[in-house]
């Protein structure tokens, strides 16, 4: 393992009141007694106690003072990196951390590759790998829930589940280990039983980890939603009002694999990646533009469709185009311009509906909105209405953009089409990372396989092969089964000083 030391700029690197660079490794506390004074312009760096914080100046070789700095020293193994750690807390400019970190080069560290502290922390034992890559979630968390699930995964959720069914396999391997070289004492009769119940039991919980990835992932990665309907109805004002809402945070992004725009909007707990936006912003009708086709391909890609009616209106074909189009999708249709004297209402949808789908849909009211708070407004009702009779989930609700009426509800009806109402920040694991989700998988099939031999009486030896095989896979999260190569790419997506 390397011991040389390390140095990086651990804040942004954008002006700011403090910047940090933060060194680790057997010499860290020996290289910045070489360029640190006290009050005294005394180096009495290796003198102080662990944790403790200390005022100074950063000097260079011939002793002019390059900042005014605060020192603090963490000695190993109490420390992030488990290493030697000293963290120069200098004036945050630009130039001034670089100009220290460089003085940091001089006198004996070696710059610090991406995530590479935390890599240490691995390395060295401090946390492990599902830990280090919650980090960088924190890091990049987008909304509430990221940013909780990331704490949790910090405080070792993922670890401790995994490890616990880790565990269980284990025992069953040894079992038949100890069985196979010692018949005369430890006898394998009725075990299979045994063996299934316990297959059916960790098949259970790696259903459950898995179920909880796919909500994991839609929260924190987001929901991707596409709003559509006619010119004029009120998309834009939709967008709007969403994008402009306390707490939205709006972020354009090209979309990465879907070579179509998104935004990003945060909306507290949620995130909905709001697909092309670019066409609806210019009010131009979304189906016009980009041809039926193509809005059929974007809303096959979509988590959600938010179909906009213009309730004060009546229906006409590029509606039944649209129809056609949601029916297998998860949507909301909007009833939109409510303020306005009202042409079609929730029945009047599901008839037209009927007519185009041929099917045999009712209406059915919702009053509790499940994800709904205390404190909300009182016209904000908290009903809304499910299509029953179809697969997709369909609901419909009243809105006005003019007068951003309905809007909350939406919201609160995201959440519970998504997360059934509850968004839960209590003691449910949430695997949020595919690599992990991934993992999991792979122990799924190994369990299969040993359920199928054991289903086939197969000899011992089959089933242990493949227990052997889920106890790896699940280790992977962990990090205890991985190769170097692994590590280093997942550190490598690690941002500099962390
Ligand atoms: P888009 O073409 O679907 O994006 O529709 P816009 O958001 O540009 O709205 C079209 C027109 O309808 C604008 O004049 C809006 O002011 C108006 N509008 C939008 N929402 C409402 C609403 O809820 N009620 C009323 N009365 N007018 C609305």
């Amino acid at each position: 393992m390397k011991t040389d030391t390390i140095a990086a700029i651990a804040t942004a690197m954008s002006d700011s009141g403090i910047g940090i660079i933060r060194v680790s490794g057997n010499e860290a506390v020996e290289i910045v007694n070489k360029i640190y004074q006290n009050v005294h312009r005394e180096k009495t760096l290796e003198k102080y106690k662990s944790h403790t914080i200390h005022y100074g100046f950063i000097v260079e070789e011939d002793e002019t003072v390059v900042d005014e700095v605060m020192v603090s020293v963490m000695k190993a193994p109490r420390s992030y990196t488990m290493e030697d750690t000293v963290e120069i807390n200098c004036h945050g400019g630009i130039l001034m951390m670089k100009k220290i970190l460089s003085i940091v080069m001089k006198a004996g560290a070696r710059i610090a590759e991406p995530g590479e502290f935390t890599k240490r922390a691995f390395l060295n034992g401090r946390i492990d790998l599902s830990r280090a890559e919650a980090v960088m979630d924190i890091i990049h968390a987008k909304n509430e829930f990221a940013l909780q699930s990331s704490v949790k995964q910090l405080k070792g959720s993922v670890f401790d589940k995994i490890k616990k069914l880790r565990e269980e396999i284990l025992y069953e391997i040894a079992f038949i280990e100890s069985a196979l070289d010692d018949p005369e004492h430890i006898s394998l009769e009725g075990y299979q039983e045994r063996l299934l119940d316990k297959s059916e039991h960790i098949i259970l919980n790696l259903n459950k980890l898995l179920d909880s990835a796919d909500d994991g992932m839609m929260l924190k990665e987001g929901i991707h939603t596409v709003i559509v309907g006619k010119p004029n109805v009120g998309k834009s004002s939709l967008l709007n009002i969403l994008a402009g809402k306390e707490r939205a945070i709006v972020t354009d992004v090209a979309g990465t694999t879907r070579d179509i725009l998104e935004e990003i909007i945060t909306l507290g707990d949620i995130t909905l990646n709001m697909i092309d936006t670019a066409g609806i912003r210019n009010t131009e009708d979304v189906v016009e533009r980009i041809g039926v086709e193509k809005a059929r391909k974007i809303s096959e890609e979509a988590d959600l469709i938010l179909y906009v009616i213009d309730a004060s209106m009546p229906f006409d074909e590029s509606d039944r185009d649209i129809i056609k189009m949601i029916a297998g999708k998860n949507t909301i249709i909007l009833l939109n311009k409510s303020d306005l004297k009202e042409v079609l209402n929730e029945q009047s949808v599901v008839d037209i509906m009927n007519d185009i789908v041929s099917e045999n849909l009712s209406l059915k009211k919702i009053d509790n909105c499940q994800s709904a708070k205390e404190g909300l407004e009182k016209d904000e009702i908290l009903s809304y209405h499910k299509i029953e009779g179809i697969d997709n989930p369909i609901y419909l609700i009243k809105t006005s953009t003019k007068e951003e009426y309905g809007i909350e509800r939406l919201i609160l009806l995201i959440k519970d089409m998504f997360f059934h109402g509850q968004l839960k920040y209590n003691d449910e694991v949430y695997i949020t990372n595919v690599r992990h989700k991934e993992a999991i998988l792979d122990a799924k099939k190994s369990m299969f396989e040993v359920r199928k031999s054991l289903e086939m009486n197969m000899p011992e030896d089959f089933y242990s092969i493949d227990l052997m095989s889920a106890y790896v896979s699940l280790g992977m999260i962990i990090g205890e089964e991985v190769g170097d190569d692994l590590v280093n790419e997942i550190f490598s997506k690690f941002c500099m000083g962390k």
